[in-house]
C-alpha cells in the first residue's frame, strides 16, 4: 500500500534515531508525567489518586488487515480501544505507553503514518505518550499499548457491582463498527478479483468510520460525573453487547433481561445489515468494536439520567437464577448466548 510513496529504510536512522524521530513532536501536558521518553523508565505521580493500567496487544492479520485499514487510522484505534478501558473503570486517561514491531515492508514513511494517528489520538484526547519500546519483526506488524489513567478510589467502577433491580445502560449506539467491517471486507473482495474497480463505499461513511475510527467515551464519563451518577459497574464494548452482559452478570452473581426494541442502532447500520442479509439486532448483540460504554445505575438515578439522548436504557439486572434473556419485539423471550468475538477461535 505504499508501492507509490517515498520509502526510506528505517535501518537508516537506527534505533535511537527512529525513536526521536517518531516522539519529538509529542509535548507532555500532565503535572502527573514526571519524566516521559528518555530514559530507562517513565515516572509518574498521581499523589491521592488511585492508578488504573491496561494493556491491549494488536497483531497484524489477526487484529486488523493493512488491506483496508489506513495506517493512521490504525494509529489512532489502537489508542482510542485503550484509553476506552481506562474509561469504562470511570477513570481519566492520561498516559501512554506505545511499542511497536515492525516487518521489513514498513518503510519509515508508513511508522509515521501510524505515529500521526498516535499524535493526533493523544492531543483529542489530551494524553501523553511517556515510552514504549522498538523492535523488527519477522512477520507483520505488531503494536502494543498501554494505557494508564485515575480516579477517585471511591468513584472506580468494576464489573462487579451489579445489583438486582439496577438499570442496564449503554450509551451511544451499537453494532455499526460491525457492519462497516462487513462492507470493509465485501469491498476488499471485490478489489481482490477486479483490481479495476474502486470501493463503493458511498452512503456508509458513518459505519465506516465507526469501524476504522472508533472514539473513547470519555464524553460519557464527564457526563455520569456532571449529573452525579455513580454506575454500580461498567465495562466497554469491545466484543459485542452480549458477550459484555455475561461479563456484568457473572462478575456480579445476577441475571438480566433486556429489551430488543430498545437497543440503540443507528439507521444506516440497521438498512446496511439487512442490505448485507444480517440481522441488526444480532449485529448489535455480537458484533463487537463499538467501543460504547455498558453500564448499571439505582433505579433511584432513573430520574437524572432519562433525558440524557445519548444513553439508553436497556433492560435490567436481575437475581442470577433468571439467567440472561432477551424479550424480542413480538415478545418472546429469548436466552442470551456470550458470542463475544475471540481471536483464538477466529484464526483456527
Ligand atoms: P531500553 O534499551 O532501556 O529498552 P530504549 O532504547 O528501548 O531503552 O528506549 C529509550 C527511550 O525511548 C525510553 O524512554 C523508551 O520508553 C522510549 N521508546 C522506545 N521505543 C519507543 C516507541 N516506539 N514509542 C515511544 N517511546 C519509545
Ligand atoms: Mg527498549
Amino acid at each position: 500500500m505504499f508501492e507509490n510513496k517515498e520509502r526510506t529504510d528505517v535501518s537508516q536512522l537506527g534505533e535511537f534515531g527512529l525513536i526521536k524521530h517518531l516522539t519529538q513532536n509529542f509535548k507532555i501536558k500532565h503535572e502527573s508525567s514526571i519524566k516521559g521518553v528518555g530514559d530507562d523508565a517513565a515516572v509518574l505521580d498521581f499523589k491521592d489518586k488511585q492508578v488504573l493500567i491496561s494493556s491491549d496487544l494488536l497483531l497484524e492479520g489477526i487484529h486488523f488487515d493493512l488491506a483496508y485499514v489506513p495506517l493512521m487510522h490504525l494509529g489512532f484505534k489502537a489508542v482510542q480501544v485503550n484509553l476506552s478501558d481506562i474509561c469504562a473503570m470511570n477513570g481519566v486517561p492520561t498516559q501512554i505507553i506505545v511499542s511497536i514491531g515492525l516487518s521489513s515492508k514498513f518503510p519509515l514513511e508508513a511508522v509515521e503514518e501510524i505515529y500521526k494517528g498516535i499524535e493526533l489520538a493523544c492531543n483529542k484526547y489530551n494524553i501523553d505518550l511517556i515510552g514504549g519500546d522498538t523492535s523488527s519483526s519477522k512477520q507483520g506488524l505488531i503494536i502494543g499499548i498501554t494505557s494508564i489513567g485515575y480516579a477517585e478510589k471511591d468513584s472506580i467502577c468494576y464489573r462487579n457491582g451489579a445489583n438486582e433491580g439496577d438499570l442496564i445502560c449503554v450509551s451511544g449506539d451499537l453494532g455499526g463498527a460491525y457492519v462497516g467491517l462487513q462492507i470493509l471486507e465485501r469491498e476488499k473482495q471485490i478489489f481482490l478479483e477486479n483490481p479495476q474497480i474502486q470501493p463503493d463505499l458511498e452512503g456508509k461513511d458513518y459505519i465506516i468510520e465507526r469501524q476504522l475510527k472508533p472514539e473513547a467515551r470519555r464524553d460519557i464519563v464527564a457526563i455520569l460525573d456532571q449529573i452525579k451518577v455513580l454506575p454500580t459497574s461498567m465495562i466497554d464494548v469491545s466484543d459485542g453487547l452480549a458477550s459484555e452482559l455475561f461479563h456484568i452478570c457473572t462478575e456480579s452473581d445476577k441475571g438480566c433481561t433486556i429489551y430488543e426494541d430498545k437497543l440503540p442502532i443507528d439507521p444506516m447500520t440497521y438498512e446496511t445489515a439487512r442490505e448485507l442479509g444480517l440481522d441488526p439486532t444480532v449485529c448489535a448483540l455480537n458484533g463487537g468494536e463499538d467501543y460504547e460504554l455498558l453500564f448499571t445505575i439505582k433505579q433511584s438515578d432513573y430520574e437524572k439520567i432519562k433525558n440524557d439522548v445519548d444513553i439508553s436504557i436497556i433492560g435490567h439486572i436481575t437475581e442470577k437464577s433468571r439467567g440472561l434473556n432477551m424479550i424480542s419485539k413480538s415478545n418472546v423471550v429469548h436466552e442470551l448466548k456470550a458470542q463475544g468475538w475471540n481471536a483464538f477461535k477466529a484464526n483456527n
